[in-house]
C-alpha cells in the first residue's frame, strides 16, 4: 500500500532528532553518516516495529519486505551477499533504545557466518583461516548467549580449556585448528542447550537476532532497570543492522573507545583505550590489556589523526562531550557509535562552563545541562584521596556522602554503639525492615547485594544517609561478625570508610574534607580569582544565571539565628518555615509542664508569662539574621504531650519515689496528665490550630512574642518582616478565631504590619481553599502532612516498612515524600492555588514541606505558579538552580 508504515530506515535517512523512532544508537549512526563520517552502511528497524511486535507477538506486516529491500541495498553497497559461501556479507545486529540501557541485550557480531561461508571469509581476508574461525566461534558464542539464552560460562569454559591445552592464557595464541575445534565444541554446547543445531541459514540468524532484540525489551533486568531509572515501559527498542568491519584482521587492525574530553574532570584532551587485533567487545571484556589511545599515534598515525579530527567534528556538532566506539580495519578507520557521554557531577558543571567559553552553547543551555541532583552531590563532604587509599571493594553508590565508622553487623549493636557516641557503619548482606533502627543509628550502610532499588538504597536515600550497596566481592558473615574480601577479613569494631557517590569502600579512616562548592556558597572561596577552582567558577556562573532567570523565590526552613544566617549566605530570600517547637525544649520543658498541669487560669498565665520573654528573644535573633526579608513563623504544631517524658519513664519514677517514701505528688500529677492526654493517633490528634483553640493563652503568647520581637527590632532600626502561620487548619472558622485574637495583640504591641496566613496541609483545607483564603493573606503548602493525609500513611512509620516493596512493584517510581506525587497531592495543590487566588488575587503562595528542595517538585511548584519554595538551608542552592532551570 502507498501509505504503508515505514519500519526500516537506512542510516542515510535518519538524524539525531529521531531518537524516539530510531533509538539513540540508530539516530546517532544516521547523524554521523550524514556528517560524512566513515560509518559502515546499515539500517535501523524502528521502535514502532518493536512495539507492534510486543503487542501482537509477531512482526508487523510489511516489516519482512522492508528488511529485504534494505538488505539488498546493503549487499549492493558492500558488493557482497548475506549467506554467500564464497564472499559473504556479515552484519552485526545491535539493540538500541531511546535511552541507553545497560540492562538490555548485547549485540551479536558476525551474523551470516556458517560452516561454508567461514571459508569465504578466510578468502576475503587473504587466506587468514585463523581470523575466519575466530569470527565464527564469536558468532556462535554471542548468538547462543543473547539470542538463545545458552549460559555464557559454558562457552567461556570451553575457551579456557582450549587455551589451557595450548598452555597459554592469551586467545591470540590459539591457531586456526584450535579455533576450528572450538567451533565444534561451541556447536555442541549450543545443541545441548537449545535442542537444535546452530542455524546455518544466514537470514534466519539475522531474523532470530532481530526478534531477540525486540523481546529483550521485556527481559527481567531491562524491566528492573527502567523502573529504577524511571524510563517508560512502553517505548520499545530499535534494532540496528550494520555491515561488519573487522578489528581482528591483524596488527594493523584494532578497536577502541574514546571520550572527546575527560568525563571525570571535563578537561580537554585525549581519553580513550585501544586494543590492537580485536573485536569490539574485547575492549570492555578486559580479555587483554588495552593501551591508552595516545599510543595509537605511534601505531597508525593516519587513523589517529583522522580520529582526532572526527572527535572535534562531533564535539562541535553535538556541542557536548561525546563518547565514541571505533574500529580500524587494516588501516581504515570506521565509526561504530557515538552519543553524548555520561559524566560526573563536577564534570557536568565544568564542561557546561567550558562550552560556553568556547562559544558552543549559551548560559541557558549550560543551565539545562546540569541538575540540582548533581549540585547536591557536589555539596557533600568528600574523602580526601591525596593519600591514595586503595579501595577494598566497590559497590553501587546508592546514597551520596562520605561515611567513616566502626563496622557492625546487626541493628542492635549499631544502636548500642551509637548510644555510646561511636560512629558505626552497618554492614549487611542486604537489609530488611528489622534493620531500620540500626540504619538510623549508623553513619552509613554497606550491603553486598542489591542495587539502587534495594531496601537499603531506598531507605538510606529517604533518610539522607550514606549508602553503598551491592558490593558483591564482600562475603558478609553476620553470625561470625566479620566480612571478607579476597581473603582480607574485617571484623566488628574495625573502622572502614564508604563513599556513597563512587561506591568505593576503604579500610581504615579516610580523611574527609568539606566540599569546595559549599565553601564557595559560604563565601570562603572566591569564584572570580584568576586561580579559582574551575568547578567553583562554573557553579558560580550557572547559579548566577539561574538566579536571574527564576521566577520562584527561594526561602529556607530555619528555627535558629545560626541556621537563618547560613541559609542567607546560601542565597535564601527569607524563612518560609520557622518552627517554634524547639523553643519549648531543654530548660523550658519545665515551663511546659507547668502549663499543662495548671489548674487555674492564673497558674497557666504564669507559665505563659515565663515563656514569653524566652520566645521573644528567639524571634529577635531570627529577625535580625533575616533582616529585611520575610520570616514565616509557624505557631506551635506538635501535640503538647510530646514535651513531657514518656509514660513508662514517669511510671517508673513514681514507683521509685513511693518505694523510697519520697514525695511523688508532682510525678503523679504528670503521670496522670500524660495518661489523660494519651492519644491513639497523635498525628491526627490534639495538635496545630486545635491546640491554640483548646489551650487558652498559648497562641496569644506566641503571637505576642512575635509582635514584641518585631517591635523591638524595628525600634533598633531593623526591618523585621514577620508573618504568622497557623498550622493544620481544615476550616476557615478555625483560622478566623485565631486571627481575631492575633490582630488585637499585634495592634497592642505596635508591631506594624504582620500578615497572617495558614498552612494547607489537611486535604479539607485544599478543598475549601476559596473560603480559607478569605481569612488568610498567604498559604504555605505543608506537603509532608498533605502527603501523609492524602495517602493515609504515616511518614514516620511506613518508609522503612513497605516503600521499598512499592518501588519494586512500580507502585511508586520514588517515595512520595521525596518527590511530590503530582497526580494526587499535586492535584490538591492545584485546587488550592486556583481557588485561593480566585478568592484573593494577591494571596501569597509558598511551600514549606521537604519537597521545596526536591528538583522535580520545584519544577511542579513553578508550573502551578507558587511564589516561593522553602527548604532546609543545604537545599537552598539546589532549589535556586532548579527554579532557574524551570523558568528557562
Ligand atoms: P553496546 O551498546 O553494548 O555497546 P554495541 O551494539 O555498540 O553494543 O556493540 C558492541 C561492540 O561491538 C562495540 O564495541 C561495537 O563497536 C562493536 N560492533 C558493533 N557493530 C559492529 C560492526 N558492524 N562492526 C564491527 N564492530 C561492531
Ligand atoms: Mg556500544
Ligand atoms: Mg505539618
Amino acid at each position: 500500500a502507498a501509505n504503508e508504515d515505514v519500519y526500516v530506515y537506512d542510516f542515510a535517512e535518519g538524524n539525531k532528532e529521531m531518537a524516539d523512532l530510531l533509538g539513540g544508537k540508530g539516530a546517532n549512526l544516521a547523524e554521523m553518516t550524514n556528517l560524512g563520517l566513515p560509518v559502515p552502511p546499515g539500517f535501523t528497524i524502528t521502535t514502532e516495529a518493536c512495539r507492534a511486535y510486543l503487542t501482537t507477538g509477531r512482526e508487523p506486516d510489511g516489516l519482512r519486505e522492508q528488511v529485504d529491500t534494505h538488505l539488498v541495498a546493503l549487499e549492493q553497497a558492500r558488493g557482497k551477499r548475506l549467506g554467500d559461501a564464497a564472499d559473504p556479507l556479515l552484519v552485526s545486529v545491535r539493540s538500541g533504545a531511546r535511552y541507553s540501557m545497560p540492562g538490555m541485550m548485547e549485540t551479536v557480531l558476525n551474523v551470516g557466518l556458517n560452516d561454508e561461508s567461514v571459508a569465504g571469509l578466510a578468502a576475503q581476508a587473504g587466506g587468514d583461516e585463523r581470523f575466519a574461525w575466530d569470527s565464527y566461534r564469536r558468532l556462535i558464542q554471542m548468538f547462543g548467549k543473547t539470542v538463545c539464552e545458552v549460559p555464557g560460562e559454558e562457552f567461556e569454559h570451553a575457551l579456557d580449556e582450549a587455551k589451557a591445552a595450548r598452555g597459554t592464557d592469551n586467545d591470540l595464541d590459539l591457531d586456526a585448528a584450535d579455533l576450528r575445534a572450538l567451533v565444534d565444541d561451541y556447536k555442541k554446547i549450543f545443541a545441548k542447550h537449545t535442542g537444535r543445531e546452530f542455524p546455518q541459514n544466514a537470514r534466519e540468524q539475522m531474523d532470530l537476532a532481530i526478534r531477540a532484540v525486540f523481546e529483550s525489551w521485556n527481559a527481567d533486568r531491562a524491566v528492573l532497570y527502567r523502573r529504577q531509572e524511571r524510563i517508560p515501559a512502553d517505548l520499545g527498542t530499535a534494532v540496528n543492522v550494520v555491515a561488519m568491519v573487522f578489528g581482528n584482521l591483524g596488527p594493523d587492525s584494532g578497536t577502541g573507545v574514546a571520550f572527546t574530553r575527560d568525563p571525570a574532570s571535563g578537561t580537554q584532551g585525549i581519553y580513550g583505550d585501544y586494543l590492537a587485533n580485536a573485536q569490539g567487545e574485547d575492549v570492555v571484556a578486559g580479555i587483554r590489556n588495552t593501551i591508552p589511545l595516545q599510543e595509537l599515534e605511534r601505531l597508525d598515525k593516519k587513523s589517529y589523526d583522522e580520529l582526532l579530527g572526527i572527535m572535534a567534528t562531533l564535539e562541535g556538532h553535538y556541542r557536548d562531550l561525546c563518547d565514541i566506539e571505533f574500529t580500524i580495519e587494516q588501516g581504515k578507520l570506521w565509526m561504530l557509535q557515538t552519543r553524548v557521554g555520561k559524566r560526573t557531577a563536577a564534570a557536568a558543571f565544568i564542561i557546561a562552563g567550558q562550552l560556553v567559553d568556547e562559544g558552543l552553547i549559551d548560559l541557558d543551555e549550560a543551565a539545562r545541562r546540569v541538575t540540582g541532583a548533581q549540585l547536591g552531590q557536589l555539596m557533600f563532604p568528600r574523602f580526601d584521596l591525596a593519600g591514595k587509599p586503595k579501595p577494598l571493594a566497590k559497590g553501587v553508590g546508592a546514597s551520596p556522602g562520605a561515611a567513616v565508622g566502626k563496622v557492625v553487623f546487626d541493628a542492635e549493636r549499631a544502636v548500642e554503639l551509637a548510644k555510646e557516641g561511636e560512629a558505626v557503619i552497618l554492614v549487611r548482606r542486604e537489609t530488611n525492615p528489622d534493620d531500620l533502627p540500626g540504619m538510623i543509628a549508623a553513619q552509613g550502610i554497606l550491603t553486598s547485594r542489591g542495587g539502587k532499588t534495594s531496601h537499603a538504597a531506598v531507605v538510606a536515600r529517604g533518610m539522607g544517609k550514606t549508602c553503598v550497596c551491592g558490593a558483591d566481592t564482600l562475603d558478609v558473615d553476620a553470625r561470625g561478625k566479620k566480612f571478607t574480601v579476597d581473603g582480607t577479613a574485617i571484623g566488628e569494631g574495625e573502622v572502614i570508610s564508604i563513599d556513597g557517590t563512587t561506591g568505593r569502600v576503604y579500610v581504615g579512616e579516610v580523611p574527609v574534607r568539606p566540599s569546595e562548592v559549599v565553601r564557595y556558597f559560604e563565601g570562603e572561596v572566591s569564584p572570580e580569582q584568576g586561580d579559582a577552582d574551575p568547578l567553583v567558577s562554573a557553579v558560580h556562573r550557572i547559579m548566577s544565571h539561574a538566579d536571574a532567570a527564576r521566577r520562584l523565590r527561594v526561602r529556607t526552613n530555619a528555627d535558629t539565628g545560626r541556621d537563618a544566617a547560613r541559609a542567607r549566605r546560601f542565597g535564601a530570600e527569607g524563612i518560609g518555615l520557622c518552627r517554634t517547637e524547639h523553643m519549648f525544649l531543654g530548660d523550658r520543658r519545665e515551663l511546659v509542664e507547668r502549663l499543662i498541669l495548671a489548674r487555674t487560669d492564673g497558674e497557666r498565665q504564669e507559665a505563659l508569662d515565663a515563656l514569653l520573654p524566652l520566645q521573644r528573644a528567639d524571634f529577635v535573633e531570627i529577625f535580625e539574621a533575616m533582616d529585611g526579608l520575610p520570616v514565616t513563623v509557624r505557631l506551635i504544631d506538635p501535640p503538647l504531650h510530646e514535651f513531657l517524658p514518656p509514660l513508662e519513664e514517669l511510671a517508673v519514677s513514681v514507683a521509685v519515689a513511693h518505694e523510697r517514701g519520697e514525695d511523688a505528688a508532682k510525678a503523679e500529677a504528670l503521670l496522670a496528665a500524660v495518661r489523660r492526654m494519651h492519644e491513639q493517633n497523635p498525628m491526627l490528634g490534639l495538635r496545630g490550630v486545635r491546640l491554640g483553640l483548646v489551650i487558652p493563652g498559648l497562641f496569644a503568647m506566641q503571637v505576642r512574642a512575635i509582635a514584641e520581637a518585631a517591635a523591638e527590632c524595628a525600634r533598633r532600626g531593623g526591618n523585621p518582616r514577620p508573618e504568622i502561620m497557623v498550622p493544620l487548619v481544615g476550616a476557615v472558622q478555625e483560622l478566623e478565631t485565631v486571627r481575631g485574637e492575633a490582630e488585637r495583640i499585634i495592634a497592642e504591641a505596635g508591631a506594624g504590619e504582620v500578615s497572617i496566613g495558614t498552612m494547607i496541609e489537611v486535604p479539607r483545607a485544599a478543598l475549601t481553599s476559596g473560603q480559607i483564603a478569605e481569612a488568610a493573606e498567604f498559604f504555605s503548602f505543608g506537603t509532608n502532612d498533605l502527603t501523609q493525609m492524602a495517602w493515609g500513611f504515616s511518614r514516620d512509620d511506613v518508609e522503612g516498612a513497605f516503600f521499598w516493596r512499592y518501588i519494586e512493584l512500580g507502585i511508586f517510581g520514588i517515595s512520595p515524600f521525596e518527590s511530590l506525587d503530582r497526580d494526587g497531592v499535586g492535584r490538591l495543590v492545584r485546587i488550592a492555588v486556583d481557588e485561593g487566588r480566585a478568592a484573593r488575587p494577591d494571596l501569597k503562595l509558598g511551600v514549606c514541606g521537604e519537597h521545596g528542595g526536591d528538583p522535580e517538585s520545584v519544577h511542579f511548584f513553578h508550573e502551578v505558579g507558587l511564589d516561593y519554595v522553602s527548604c532546609s538551608p543545604f537545599r537552598v542552592p539546589i532549589a535556586r538552580l532548579e527554579a532557574g532551570r524551570a523558568a528557562i
